[in-house]
């Protein structure tokens, strides 16, 4: 049996993770647990709290199946643990329950498939996804406007690629305190356990503490269980009230497509490549952008202010420039917010060489005069003048916003030489 729930949690309350977390410490007393999915979606839903997260339970019937009443008395247990850790006053907390047996599961994978991948690339309706759980036979509640299905949804049909988080929750007494958490001991794990755990530290600063009052003392995120569980012996915090083990989509770009300009629409993921044909110039507020284009069309490819010092790699970039763009799309301005930059080939630069023999400079007299030498006075046509190749101060290769810039569905370069395919 499979349980999704989304949309749980506000700003200030909760967390969609820790009504999971709490049930699937109740429900593994008396069942075969699997690993509980957090799974994130379209980063570019409007009225996301945070990560746009939505969690899912699965209860293994491989050896026992479950019976009517115990079926019953799980739902009566979700309903019961959802509508107590749920933020029903904040307008834009909409929760959602989908139950979904082994059986349909199972019988409509391919469903399943392209509902995942829609659910990550697209923004969809209530109806949409209402009109999917009656075709696949699954069992749904909607709270207020009922959003939340859409993701508990989400959540239910994710498949591979994974990546795991470890999520340590504190006391509720400590909620909507200040995290006590010792900086040095993060730092420390970090060190012992980079590349198996990543996006821990940005610098010196932890990016693993979030800043809402929740129930989250700190999330690590890692590619196996037993480099997590090291890692949080090292982390010196809070008392934890508790400790779960997510299998998760962050880290993994699941959220992007190839795609060719042409067919680029807003609110969606891409990785487009083409030739820089604007040269890249600041924008107000601190952001870079420039406009590329392929044999469909051109777009233009913005690096935000909070992307910090990759900006200089984009600002470096030269109009010829063959270069692959990951991002998401906004419609307004239209433009690809950069989250990755492959730079394939780099445009020779040239510029005139203007030194004289003689140790003058070659002064440019006028189209039909040509230059002229400021000493000896020698004379060069405008189109015979050298040329210098100018050497390029940055190199083919990927380039990623730093950690504290990057999206959660977002791939680490460091995680290309992982197989995340047989995370399950
Ligand atoms: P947290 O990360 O703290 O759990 P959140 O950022 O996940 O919060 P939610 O409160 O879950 O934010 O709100 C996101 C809402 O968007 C949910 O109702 C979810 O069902 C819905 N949603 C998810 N994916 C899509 C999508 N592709 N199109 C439309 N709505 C979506």
């Amino acid at each position: 049996m499979y349980i999704g729930i989304d949309d749980t949690d506000s700003r200030d309350h909760y967390c969609t993770t820790y009504v999971g977390t709490i049930l699937q410490e109740e429900l593994e007393k008396t069942y075969l647990m699997d690993t509980p999915k957090l799974i994130r979606m379209n980063p570019m839903v409007k009225y996301k709290t945070r990560g746009n997260g939505g969690v899912c339970l699965r209860i293994i019937e491989d050896e026992k199946k479950l019976n009517e009443s115990e079926i019953e008395s799980i739902k009566k247990l979700v309903i019961k643990t959802v509508e107590k850790f749920s933020d029903f006053d904040c307008e834009n907390t909409n929760p959602g329950i989908v139950f979904l047996s082994e059986e349909n599961y199972q019988k409509n994978q391919k469903t399943l498939l392209n509902y995942y991948n829609s659910v990550l690339y697209d923004i969809l309706k209530v109806e949409y996804s209402e009109k999917i759980l009656n075709e696949i036979g699954a069992e749904y509640i909607k709270y207020k406007k009922g959003h939340g299905i859409i993701g508990a949804l989400g959540a239910i049909a994710s498949k591979p690629p994974f990546t795991y988080e470890l999520l340590a929750y504190r006391k509720s007494e400590k909620w909507g305190t200040e995290r006590e958490i010792d900086i040095d001991s993060i730092i420390k794990m970090d060190t012992d356990t980079f590349p198996f755990t990543f996006n821990n530290i940005d610098g010196k600063k932890s990016i693993i503490t979030p800043h809402t009052p929740c129930p989250v003392l700190y999330g690590i995120r890692g590619i196996s269980r037993e480099i997590l569980e090291k890692a949080k012996n090292t982390v010196k915090s809070d008392e934890l009230d508790k400790c779960q083990v997510y299998i998760t989509n962050q880290g993994t770009d699941v959220h992007l497509r190839f795609s060719k300009i042409n067919d680029i629409y807003p609110d969606t993921g891409v990785i487009s490549y083409g030739k820089i044909v604007e040269n890249p110039k600041e924008i107000t507020g601190g952001h870079v952008l420039f406009k590329m284009k392929d044999d469909t069309g051109e777009i233009d490819c913005i690096a935000y202010e909070p992307t910090k010092e990759f900006r200089n790699i984009v600002r470096k970039l030269n109009c010829g420039d063959l270069v692959g763009v990951y991002g998401t799309v906004r419609e307004d301005p239209f433009e690809i917010n950069i989250e990755k930059l492959k730079i394939v080939t780099l445009q020779k630069i040239y510029e005139k060489n203007k030194f004289c023999e003689c140790g003058g400079t070659l002064k440019a007299k006028g189209l039909k005069s040509g230059y002229k030498c400021n000493i000896c006075g020698k004379r060069v046509n405008y189109d015979q003048i050298k040329l210098n190749e100018v050497k390029r101060d940055i190199k083919e290769g990927f380039y990623e916003v730093p950690p504290s810039a990057r999206r959660h569905l977002s791939k680490p370069l460091v995680l290309y030489d992982f197989d995340l395919e047989n995370i399950r």
